[in-house]
């Protein structure tokens, strides 16, 4: 069995977004310091790059995360939530490179003219006081929640990993938390070097990709319903290993005889290798790229790392361990949520944003393209329902949302250890959500992935069931 070495590649995930934190930097204070200089505003450098006067960001329920007090920027008294909320806020610096503090500075701190001010009209008299001109940036409403988010931190616990939700029929993201933390109003001195900080900068929601393992699955199936025909009749008696391309293909134990969707309830690893390999390069790599793999997802200005489904050299084994989220594939915990969300719409996704007002705009659910068709997006959104009522339990998942959900354990070390996974959404109407979180090296994903997915997604209930006075 061939396995990559994830840490390998996160490493060089993080080489790129630590150097794109940096790319960025230079370039906004070489394109800026001609205006900072000539500026008669700016009578020396801005203590925070440019921070010392930005606009607010606010969460959905008016939270302020972050804002500028006497020059110097302040994130929310609550350390859990600077904490929780770090990789989608930013710290002063512009380290985490997806960050709305680096990847917007310039909307947050562009200087606002305002008419009124010159001729002193109409303006707050907190902004007439004094000698001295102020200016003041715009402010940013995001779509996150971070009542939501402290709860997401919680189930991520000690491990590292993401966990992402989003609203799958406006696009909304109401919970983007990545671990490690820190805490950006008082930035640890030893963020470089303690281990326990190891790729802190990085947002693993969006610039993290992982071997997703089972969860692949629901791509596999997707291919099978539509390009075998008599897929759903097809019975396999499974004994825990078969031979694929001369090779074994590995179970976690027998699973009896199965149809697709005891296949995927049950997991089975050699049912849908036997589908990858018998269904070839060319067709899994275009369902691949169909669900977003080799391609980035893109909104408000922020750019996801890819998934990667690349089997061009990949040997018939291989490309059977490739259908099963082995091999040399990759997933974002992003990619995973677009597409529970595809299958939870009908087949196709409405793309996750995280802006919900800056300077006046306005948004509109923006609509993907198909992962797959209406039919089959049915079809494998009930077998998600019966994965969770006859394998992991409705109540252990959560008992508050009617959820379909999908757990992986992606194998990724030769010593057995295994990132755990699970990806999903709810069918409530009053409620839906599609969501993907992973925790590195978790090893079980049904004892370590369903809990945490139990805790965020009953939290959400709480907050967002019509029931409740928080809906959305
Ligand atoms: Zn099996």
């Amino acid at each position: 069995m061939r396995k990559i070495s994830s840490r390998s590649f996160m490493i060089f995930i993080m080489t790129v977004a630590f150097f794109a934190g940096i790319a960025y930097h230079t370039v906004n204070l070489i394109a800026h310091s001609s205006e900072w200089i000539t500026n008669p505003m700016n009578d020396e450098l801005p203590s925070v790059y440019g921070l010392a006067n930005a606009g607010k960001i606010i969460d959905r329920n008016g939270v302020i995360l972050a804002q500028s007090v006497d020059g110097k920027r302040i994130y929310n008294e609550n350390e859990d939530t600077r904490k929780a909320c770090v990789h989608v806020v930013g710290d002063d610096s512009v380290n985490i490179a997806t960050a709305i503090q680096t990847v917007h500075r310039t909307d947050l701190t562009e200087n606002k003219f305002t008419g009124n001010f010159i001729f002193g009209l109409g303006l707050p008299q907190l902004f007439k006081s004094g000698d001295s001109v102020v200016t003041v940036g715009n402010d940013i409403t995001l779509t996150i929640d971070s009542r939501l988010q402290r709860t997401a931190l919680e189930a991520l616990g000690s491990y590292s990993g993401a966990v992402f939700v989003y609203n799958y029929k406006t696009g909304e993201i109401l919970c983007m938390v990545s671990t490690p933390v820190y805490d950006p109003q008082n930035v640890p001195e030893d963020i470089n070097t303690d281990p326990a900080y190891d790729g802190a900068y990085l947002n693993r929601a969006l610039s993290a990709a992982y071997p997703p393992g089972s969860t692949f699955k629901l791509i596999t199936a997707n291919a099978a319903l539509n390009e075998i025909p008599d897929i759903e009749q097809s019975l396999y008696t499974c004994t825990g290993k078969d031979q694929v391309g001369g090779h074994d293909i590995v179970c976690f134990e027998p699973n009896g005889t199965v149809d697709i969707k005891e296949a995927l309830s049950q997991s089975c690893n050699v049912f849908f290798a036997k589908i990858a390999a018998a269904l070839g390069k060319d067709k899994m790599t275009a369902y691949a790229e169909r669900a977003g793999f080799n391609s980035s997802i893109k909104f408000d200005g922020i750019e996801s790392a890819e998934s990667v489904y690349n089997v061009s050299s990949a040997s018939e084994n291989e490309l059977g361990w490739s259908g099963v989220g082995q091999y040399t594939v990759l997933e974002t915990p992003v990619n995973m949520a677009v597409i529970s969300a595809a299958i939870a719409n009908g087949g196709a996704p409405v793309m996750p944003y995280l802006i919900s007002s800056m300077k006046g705009m306005t948004r509109e659910p923006a609509v993907g393209s198909a992962i797959m068709n209406k039919e089959t997006a049915d079809k494998i959104a009930d077998m998600m329902s019966y994965t969770v009522s006859s394998n992991y339990g409705r109540d252990y998942v959560c008992g508050a949302l009617d959820v379909c959900a999908k757990t992986g354990t992606a194998e990724v070390s030769d010593d057995g250890l295994s990132h755990a996974w699970i990806t999903g959404f709810s069918r409530d109407e009053d409620c839906p959500l599609a969501f993907s979180i992973i925790l590195e090296y978790g090893n079980s994903s049904y004892s370590v992935a369903i809990p945490a997915a139990n805790k965020v997604l009953t939290k959400a209930a709480e907050l967002y069931k019509t029931t409740s006075p928080y809906n959305f």
